[in-house]
């Protein structure tokens, strides 16, 4: 026997499990199926492929045990089992290196935290939610010995050598006296007809069933009879119209641990040069992994129905990665290997169509029912952006699904939209990107637009910082940052021709004085409260995307001068060309510059200095 400490995080988990997760308890019964299910797809897999296996003849199911007396239930499968090393590493730690944050993410909200548990897939351990003591009798496909894993929560677990016939794995749940529920035949087939009629291996259990008089009886009887309890069809197989919308909830469930409906789904039979079946789920609720840089794919891949991969994050593009779901081939070989699968030609147009099926049913949502689509945009809008970086195929696709907010609207705006109400003569989609929305709304640089009732795109967004430059165009119209120089031409009206005589004196001047500063001074004729604002010559990078290359690792940019603007219309500017009292115009020069700085979001270098000046002028006036 040896006795073996659980790691710190899974004695976390268990703490959890037994004292705060109160509701939806009887999801540890689709969890320990679930792991059932997937050691028999597991030990399939090797006897279709592995010369070791192919002689190994079993029957793969799962059988479940009701025990009255001992207050016991025990799931077995004859799956392909654990040896001492696979139960020390599978059910003594966690592997993921995301379980720190999962748990920091627990509030304390049991009916919430008890989706994430599932979703985190940390199904085992949910056993002790209603089990004060589990043993695992396991026995490897192909190796001699068995072992018996015995725990009863706590920080440890032992560790014995056993007896067991048969590979695979049997476990026993020793239930809390207030949990006899589930010693009740009903009860348990229910939650297996709930969350498991779907899984592909038949599910048995003994059941008391009325068997009506045979000949020569007077009448029937109650007799105890071994009868699979779910229908172990793979349900992506059936067709549609057979399908209750029940059951893709379910399967669903089982599929993704999430306990709650999914947003919508997508069941596709594709024949013809490449035949495969696809059904995809989007979930409710955004993934807790969504953002994480080790995310789990949610899509399986199987090959004429046998299991062959979850973790591959190739399946899907990326900004796909919160779609749950299936893909069935009809063409790939079985014993398809890692690398053969990144770079398979037939994977690939599976990839491909399953894209444009998942966009186009989106668009369909954002269509029929705007408010549905705004619910989907709030979970996964950010990650769909991500898709206009790298997926040229689909650009077009894409540009019609994301959404924008916007200087004349409080709602969120499609580029369609915003489109259709361009002003007359506007040649450009304008937007300006900074940290946050109100910055945004107020910035300078925005004045002019507002005044000739131009709407702007506010991208208040790190992704949208990133991708919005690079879309180039939407449906012919050019998209332009409004901080880039030639977006002026491009508003200018005739009667905003300004008399630059008038400003060359005070422009010399101050040209001179923030020579080290800036790259030029100009009239602008973009701002109307504002006295000053910056922009970019248009083959700098702006300031957002300079601060988004230092983030991305470039240090070494050199540095980039703005261009300082200032509004011949302001008192500060006209007071000084008229009088031609240039007394202050240094400590005006930099007020002006710093100012425009923080209104960019910027860090002013001598804070000091600015209050001063500040001050300076505030005494003057009072
Ligand atoms: P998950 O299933 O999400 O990996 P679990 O905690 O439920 O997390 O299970 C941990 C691991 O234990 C599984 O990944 C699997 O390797 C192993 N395991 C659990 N149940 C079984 C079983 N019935 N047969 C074989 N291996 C199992």
């Amino acid at each position: 026997m040896s006795k073996h400490q659980f790691q710190t995080e899974v004695n976390q988990l268990l703490n959890l499990m037994i004292h705060s997760l109160y509701s939806n308890k009887e999801i540890f019964l689709r969890e320990l199926i679930s792991n059932a299910s997937d050691a028999l797809d597991k030990l399939n897999y090797l006897t279709l492929t592995d010369d070791k296996f192919k002689k190994l003849s079993y029957e793969p199911k799962i059988d479940i045990v009701i025990n009255k007396e001992e207050k016991t239930l025990t799931i077995s499968d004859s799956g392909i089992g654990m040896n001492e090393q696979d139960l020390i590493e599978n059910l003594g730690t966690i592997a993921r290196s995301g379980t720190k944050s999962f748990l920091e993410q627990l509030s304390g909200d049991a009916k919430k935290d008890s989706s994430l548990i599932g979703q985190f897939g940390v199904g085992f351990y949910s056993a002790f939610m209603v089990a004060n003591k589990i043993e695992v009798l396991s026995k490897k496909a192909g190796e001699k010995e068995a072992f018996k894993w015995v725990s009863e929560a706590g920080d440890s677990y032992e560790i014995t050598k056993a007896k067991k016939d048969t590979h695979g794995t049997s476990i026993t749940l020793y239930l809390k006296d207030e949990e006899s529920e589930f010693l009740e035949e009903y009860r348990v087939e229910s939650i297996i007809k709930k969350y498991s009629n779907h899984i592909p291996f038949g599910i048995f259990m003994d059941k008391k069933e009325y068997v009506p008089a045979k000949e020569g009886e007077k009448e029937g009887k109650s007799e105890t009879i071994n009868s699979q309890i779910n229908k172990a069809a793979a349900l992506w197989r059936i067709p549609k119209n057979e399908i209750k919308d029940e059951e893709y909830k379910d399967f669903y469930k089982q599929l993704s641990h999430d306990s709650t409906d999914p947003f919508l789904w997508m069941h596709t039979k594709a024949e013809g040069n490449i035949e495969y079946t696809t059904l995809f789920y989007i979930p409710s609720n955004p993934p807790f992994d969504l953002f994480k840089v080790d995310y789990e794919p949610g899509v399986k891949l199987y090959v004429k129905r046998v299991f062959i991969t979850d973790s591959e994050k190739e399946l899907l593009p990326p900004y796909l990665r919160f779609v749950r779901g299936i893909i069935d081939s009809e063409d790939l070989p079985l014993n398809v290997s890692r690398e053969i699968l990144q770079q398979n030609r037939i994977l690939e147009s599976i990839k491909q169509a399953s894209v444009k099926k998942i966009l186009s049913e989106l668009k369909k949502v954002k269509e029929k029912d705007f408010e549905k689509y705004l619910e989907f945009n709030k979970n996964f809008g950010k990650v769909l952006k991500e898709g206009l970086y790298g997926d040229f195929a689909n650009k077009d696709a894409l540009l019609e699904l994301v959404l924008f907010k916007s200087s004349k609207r409080d709602g969120l705006v499609s580029l369609k939209e915003y489109k259709e109400a361009m002003q007359e003569g506007q040649k450009s989609i304008y937007y300006i990107s900074g940290e946050n929305e109100t910055m945004l709304r107020n910035s300078p640089l925005i004045e002019r637009f507002k005044k000739s009732d131009i709407e702007v795109l506010l991208l208040d967004e790190e992704v949208e910082a990133i991708v919005v430059p690079m879309i180039g165009e939407y449906d012919k119209t050019p998209i332009k940052s409004i901080n880039s120089s030639d977006v002026d031409e491009e508003i200018a009206k005739d009667n905003d021709k300004i008399d630059e005589d008038k400003y060359k004196e005070i422009l010399v001047k101050m040209r001179e004085i923030l020579k080290d500063d800036v790259k030029d001074i100009k009239i602008s004729n973009r701002l109307s409260d504002s006295p000053s604002c910056l922009i970019y010559d248009k083959n700098d990078p702006d300031f957002q995307m300079q601060q988004m290359l230092k983030q991305m690792g470039q240090d070494n940019l050199p540095k980039i001068k703005p261009i300082l603007e200032i509004n011949p219309d302001h008192e500060i500017i006209q007071k000084i060309t008229e009088s031609k009292d240039y007394l202050y115009l240094n400590d005006v020069s930099y007020l002006l510059l710093d100012q425009a700085k923080l209104a960019e979001g910027m860090k002013i270098e001598d804070v000091s200095a600015f209050t001063k000046r500040l001050n300076k002028f505030v005494a003057k006036g009072l």
